[in-house]
């Protein structure tokens, strides 16, 4: 009998989707686990390296269903976002059409992997019974003051009269026509997530089942620092500015002041500079540039003619104007510390501006004074910063001989007593800007009246509906702006004439809380069941790529924390565990010449296995990168399952690489895999032909008991068990499998009923479909996914070995070691087969032997 995946895999998979094997009553009792893969944004067609993320998800998931969790694994759609109104705009299909088709061709998708969601759960974002819950969640945020207008600039194209998204500016130039793109105000809502900074940031020390660099990212992000405001005296201004500074121990070697171009005293600082309309052209070049741009860019500034007074030195320093210095972070004025800020080093080495030092190495004991020389002669090259213990204040006054963290406590208190500023935390994370003058999104449910302003859409009006009736051009603004019926309203208040809100929401509002929807999906009276969301989060396994690591993951914590203080859950984080999965990659061929890439089916190798192009033969260089349409390195599912399966993909997928790590695709690595599959086949055919196929009791490790299984056997499937499940819980799918694939070939050549039955279920988790065949073919009743995980008994997987003396006639000849516990047909198997023992005992009659369990065999001839 073949194996034929395209025979076996159909019928399995409806089997699971007829029988609902997935489904989950949730208020049901039990042992609960919620997995999650982060919902995808449906795109369209999926390819190997989308699929290793679920894969791998479902191998988990079913592992934890055989070991008797209640696991709930739902999937949904993160189903608003660009690509779909610029489908719109190209190909003329209307969003939700696009959206809906992409739906139905991955949910075929996950189906043809065998992966198993609960789909009576499935959400997608874009429906109007999800995002009313988004639009009832920002008027509870509207409500608490946590969602407030603000100006923001936005990126606009002057010819096409629309804002376009920081994805759809390309070298500062639009996308669609090619016209500069400017920086406009826009008066837009957000989010008020610094309010919430100190706790996310205390937050992540709790996560301690997070990958490191997810946290560090995090951390980075919302960007604590410790330091202090101080207030540098303007004589020309009348008031001070005040700098924020996380080095204030530093401010005796303050040369110098910058301010962010915006700084609100800029203009009258400027005011009667002989180039002001110079300076004045700059600033507004400066601030047409993204906060990104302006870091890219190289430092550059501009003198206003003014200076300001250390309060410490006493001594005028000059005010610059810098691009690198931002509006929002800090105070938008800086001191300058040449000797000690990098930055500001290469500032003043640029500008000639004076550096000096106030900070140096401690001695080599760590206890002697500061070597200063060694400080001027590191000096001349770049700043050094010496954060830390070894570091040294000199020349700073009251300051001088302290370390530096000792330092900066004083130099707070001097700064406080003199009433020249305070300590203060600074954050670098910023309000979360919800607005996008896009039609694809869920409308903010806001309402201007020209009587009573800004007025709150009534809970009870809920959902404010996405009109569906309207056109896409890609130009002139918002469509929705256009769409009268939706614009023109009544105020809730007066009952007057009143325009509705035409921006929608960030996508990742959407996505900051649809894991607690998953529970409670078709709910129309409330958002979630708080009773039943406490029982079901935190989720115990969110499974997805790096890509998240910091905006979905941060929005998703601050979301969860609202709504922990407005008591409808009762925890702050809202995934405990968490994982990310690396990238496949694939080699894809481009021409050395253009460099332009070329489909795999233009390309030939050479004996050597250069590659050049079929037709041109221009010669073409291989690299090997993430997989994507443009470098025609993808590899479709289609192809692949029709020709070796699906649970070949899987196996392979699995046994690749540690899956957070990046992996290469291989042809020839899943012929590898549906070989060994094969052999597992080939065997599961011997045994249901020769066992027929009556199914035999419940043996000890919750299989099948064993016929007559090698005790070498049976220590193995022991050990396999031992190492398959250990690994399993720690993410080490390819070491699992390569365990499986050890004990396979073992078993081969001795094939066994329990020790194979043993091995489909640990096998299950990769490759559920062959091994539910293999199970019904030996006449098992109900799924292997329902049946429970071997248990390893530690006594059978000892490798103890027994030493066993042998005598003839009475005379120590020899030893013959034998597996524990030393049964005696083995014992006597292990001494007629020692080569010495044969000799001595060669054309002799046996007379007798006697065995002394466990210790000693003399045997008696003559
Ligand atoms: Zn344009
Ligand atoms: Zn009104």
């Amino acid at each position: 009998m073949q194996y034929r995946p395209t025979d076996i895999e159909p019928k399995w998979q409806q089997r699971w989707a007829g029988e609902r094997v997935a489904e989950i009553d949730v208020t049901a009792p039990g042992d609960k686990l919620y997995m999650l893969n982060m919902f995808p944004y449906p795109s369209g067609d999926l390819h190997v390296g989308h699929g290793r993320n679920y894969i791998l998800g479902d191998a988990l998931y079913r592992y934890f269903r055989m070991q008797g969790r209640a696991a709930l694994n739902p999937m949904g759609w993160d189903a608003f976002g660009l690509p779909a109104e610029n489908a719109a705009i190209k190909r003329g299909i209307h969003p939700r059409e696009w959206t809906l088709g992409n739906i139905g061709r991955m949910k075929k998708q996950f189906m043809r992997w065998g992966i198993l969601y609960d789909w009576s759960k499935e959400i997608a974002s874009c429906e109007p019974e999800y995002y009313k819950w988004n639009q009832w969640l920002f008027l509870q945020l509207y409500k608490r003051g946590l969602a407030y207008r603000g100006q923001a600039p936005v990126n606009w194209c002057p010819q096409d009269q629309t804002v376009l998204a920081n994805e759809q500016v390309v070298d500062g130039r639009c996308e669609r026509c090619g016209a500069l793109v400017e920086q406009r105000e826009l008066s837009q809502w957000f989010l008020k997530i610094t309010d919430y900074a100190d706790r996310l940031d205390a937050g992540l020390d709790t996560l301690e089942h997070w990958p490191e660099k997810v946290k560090l990212m995090q951390r980075n992000w919302i960007g604590r620092s410790l330091g202090a405001d101080v207030d540098f005296p303007v004589p020309v201004l009348g008031h001070p500015i005040r700098v924020f500074t996380t080095r204030p121990d530093t401010i005796y070697g303050a040369t110098f002041m910058v301010l962010a171009p915006e700084h609100p005293d800029v203009p009258k600082l400027i005011a009667d500079h002989p180039e002001r309309e110079e300076i004045e052209a700059w600033i507004t070049n400066v601030r047409n540039q993204s906060a990104l741009e302006r870091q890219e860019a190289g430092k550059e500034g501009r003198f206003t003619g003014k200076n300001a007074i250390n309060p410490f030195t006493e001594e005028e320093i000059p005010i610059w104007l810098g691009n690198f210095v931002l509006p929002q972070y800090g105070t938008g004025a800086i001191m300058s510390v040449p000797a000690h800020d990098q930055r500001d080093f290469e500032f003043a080495k640029q500008y000639g501006l004076p550096i000096r030092i106030v900070v140096a190495p401690t001695g080599a004991a760590g206890s002697q004074p500061a070597d200063i020389r060694q400080a001027e002669s590191l000096s001349l090259h770049e700043a050094f910063t010496f954060k830390d213990e070894s570091g040294v204040s000199v020349n700073s006054g009251p300051i001088s001989g302290l370390p530096v963290p000792k330092a900066i406590e004083r130099i707070i208190e001097i700064i406080e007593e003199r009433g020249l500023g305070k300590g203060t935390v600074r954050y670098r994370l910023r309000d979360w800007l919800i607005s996008r003058q896009r039609y694809w999104g869920t409308p903010i449910p806001m309402i201007y009246c020209e009587r009573c302003g800004l007025e709150p859409v009534p809970e009870d009006q809920l959902p404010v509906r996405l009109p569906l009736d309207v056109a896409f051009t890609g130009r002139e603004g918002n469509p929705l702006a256009k769409h009268a019926a939706f614009v023109n309203t009544s105020c809730p208040r007066c009952g007057g004439e009143a325009r509705r809100e035409t921006d929608t929401m960030d996508t990742f509002v959407d996505s900051s809380w649809y894991f607690l929807r998953f529970i409670t999906p078709r709910d129309d009276e409330k958002i979630f069941d708080s009773h039943l969301a406490n029982r079901w989060l935190p989720v115990d396994q969110y499974i997805g790529g790096i890509e998240h690591a910091i905006l979905h993951l941060l929005y998703a914590r601050f979301i969860t924390r609202t709504l922990y203080d407005m008591k409808l859950v009762s925890f702050e984080e809202p995934f405990t565990r968490l994982f990310n999965q690396g990238v496949i990659t694939k080699e894809g061929y481009k021409d050395i010449v253009s460099g332009a890439w070329v489909p795999l089916d233009e390309v030939v190798f050479d004996d050597d296995g250069n590659p050049s192009h079929r037709e041109t033969h221009a010669p073409l260089m291989a690299e090997v990168g993430k997989m994507s349409k443009s470098r025609f390195n993808v590899v479709p599912p289609d192809v692949l399952i029709e020709r070796y399966g699906a649970d070949t993909e899987r196996v392979y997928t699995l046994f690749i690489a540690p899956p957070e790590k990046e992996a290469a695709w291989s042809d020839d690595g899943v012929i590898g895999a549906y070989r060994f599959l094969g052999r597992v086949w080939h065997m599961g055919a011997q045994l249901s032909g020769a066992a027929g196929s009556q199914p035999a009791e419940e043996g000890p490790a919750g299989g099948r008991r064993a016929e007559s299984a090698p005790l070498h056997v049976m220590r193995k499937m022991h050990q396999t068990i031992d190492a398959v499940t250990s690994r399993i819980e720690k993410f080490e799918f390819n070491t699992a499998i390569s365990a499986l694939m050890e004990f396979s070939n073992l078993l081969a050549d001795a094939p066994s009923r329990e020790p194979y039955e043993t091995l489909l279920k640990m096998l299950h988790p990769f490759a559920p479909h062959i091994t539910e065949e293999l199970w019904e073919m030996l006449g098992n009743e109900g799924f292997v996914l329902t049946s429970r995980w071997p248990v390893a008994d530690r006594a059978l997987m000892q490798e103890d070995t027994v030493v066993i003396a042998v005598q003839v006639n009475g005379k120590l000849r020899a030893q013959v070691s034998v597996p524990a516990p030393a049964e005696e047909q083995r014992v006597m198997d292990a001494v007629f087969g020692n080569e010495r023992i044969r000799q001595w005992i060669a054309e002799k009659e046996i007379v007798k032997k006697i065995y002394v369990p466990g210790k000693l065999v003399n045997i008696v001839v003559k």
